[in-house]
């Protein structure tokens, strides 16, 4: 089949790759110069199944409260647009129930642990090096962190997730760059889990999913959809798009054209297309930002840092390794404007860091980033049929895109393809 990709995220690109494994011909279209320019970008890099969740857990809703206040605030809330995201904030208050975030969390660990095992099979078979790195380390600083974590241990126990709960100093025995002097209770050691670079591995995915067949046309905006469905002479789905102006190589009058189907894969930006079809989902832009910078030299040829990642479960906080630099990744806020980056959130970042790896990066070359999550109530990313002929939605990953890409793309595939995929789709359907 001739199918359409709109958006080069990492979830596109592995759309692109597992249609293209198929033998279909996929055509990507995204409106930006390169492949992972927008939330794939500088993500935290974390690829541990067992620490997916979503955005609502029991009790979240006075935590969200208390986070929102502060010099380490973990959330900030921008102003009147506060009011626009009410529906939204009402699904997510729902999601929080004990039940819908059990269920939730179950369906988001079974897809991460299918996408690690994809993604794994994939850097195997065509030799890519993402700039793994391993283990991680869930710090507890207190004992508030140590009760909190309870739940999330009960659950790790259940999955039967390679994990043990360890004290301070098992934890720096793990990652012997921890600074001495911060208070620390204990952590959750997950020997299986992992950070990489997800651009990085973009990138490369791209360039085996050409040789496939599949063709990527960058600086290209999809500015509308049509699925009329498949009539005798004419495609299912018609798509109208248009070079970006400025950006080298586009062309800037609309272009029609017509496909077979079409998945969309845009990220934040989906419902501007999915709107005038009846499909829009209530996808809310949550930005987080992060700050990479090189490793010093800790002498005797090692680097300071972490050997693989901590997450900092009190401010929300992770500090990865990829290849020579380290990556220091959180916040959360909505509402303010997109490409400004928020100084407070960037100071706490920069807090957390020298809280646990002082001298570590060499600040001066640090370079920061905003992006937004593509975040759904519950959390749970929608992969499958759109409820119009032709359109295909895999869309809405949030916090957790990298770690869900894999698996995500191989499920959509097998739908598209009218295999029986090897999760259940139905959790992931369009609801
Ligand atoms: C601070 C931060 C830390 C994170 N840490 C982690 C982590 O540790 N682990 C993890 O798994 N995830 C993490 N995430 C989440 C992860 O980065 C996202 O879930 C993931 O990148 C989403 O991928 P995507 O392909 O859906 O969206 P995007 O990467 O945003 O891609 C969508 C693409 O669609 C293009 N597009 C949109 N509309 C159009 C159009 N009309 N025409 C053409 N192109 C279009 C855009 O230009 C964009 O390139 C983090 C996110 C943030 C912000």
């Amino acid at each position: 089949m001739r199918i359409a990709v709109i958006g080069a995220g990492i979830v596109g690109v592995t759309t692109a790759y597992e249609l293209a494994a198929d033998g279909h011909e996929p055509t990507v279209y995204e409106r930006l110069s390169a492949v992972a320019g927008e939330a794939s970008f500088a993500n935290a890099g974390l690829l541990a199944p067992g620490c997916v969740a979503p955005p609502g857990a029991p009790g979240m809703a006075g935590r969200v409260l208390r986070q929102s206040f502060g010099p380490h605030r973990r959330l900030r809330f921008g102003g009147a647009e506060l009011l626009t995201r009410l529906p939204w904030l009402w699904r997510w208050w729902r999601a929080c129930g004990p039940r819908p975030y059990r269920d939730n969390r179950e369906r988001l660990y079974r897809l991460a642990r299918y996408s690690r095992e994809r993604l794994h099979a994939c850097a195997a078979r065509h030799g890519l090096d993402y700039q793994r790195s391993a283990p991680v380390t869930v710090l507890l600083r207190g004992p508030r962190e140590l009760a909190a974590a309870e739940a999330t241990l009960r659950l790790l126990r259940e999955w039967e997730v390679a994990h043990a709960l360890v004290d301070a100093a098992h934890c720096r025995r793990i990652e012997p760059g921890l600074h001495p002097d911060t208070p620390l209770q204990g952590g959750i050691a997950l020997p299986d889990a992992e950070a990489g670079n997800c651009r990085l591995f973009a990138q490369q995915l791209k360039a085996e999913a050409e040789q496939l067949g599949a063709r990527f046309c960058f600086a290209t905006e999809v500015l509308d959809l049509d699925a009329p469905g498949a009539r005798a002479g004419r495609s299912a789905v018609q798509l109208r798009a248009r070079g970006v102006p400025g950006l080298a190589g586009s062309t800037p009058s609309p272009q029609e054209r017509g496909f077979d189907a079409v998945v969309v894969c845009t990220g934040a930006a989906g419902n501007r297309l999915l709107r005038p079809l009846g499909l829009a989902l209530p996808l809310l832009p949550v930005h987080g930002h992060s700050v990479t910078a090189p490793l010093r030299d800790a002498g005797e040829g090692r680097l300071a840092g972490p050997r693989g990642a901590v997450l900092d479960q009190r401010h929300g906080v992770t500090v990865s390794r990829l290849g020579q630099r380290l990556r220091v990744a959180g916040s959360a806020g909505f509402g303010r404007a997109a490409a400004a980056h928020d100084p407070g959130a960037l100071a706490m970042l920069y807090r957390v860091l020298d809280d646990w790896f002082p001298g570590a990066a060499r600040h001066a070359q640090a370079q920061a980033w905003k992006g937004a999550r593509p975040m759904l109530p519950d959390g749970v990313p929608v992969i499958g049929a759109g409820a119009r002929a032709g359109v295909w939605l895999n869309i809405g990953h949030g916090g957790s895109g990298w770690a869900l890409a894999c698996g995500s793309a191989r499920l959509l595939a097998d739908q598209i393809g009218g295999r029986a995929p090897e999760l259940d789709a139905a959790a992931y359907a369009m609801r």
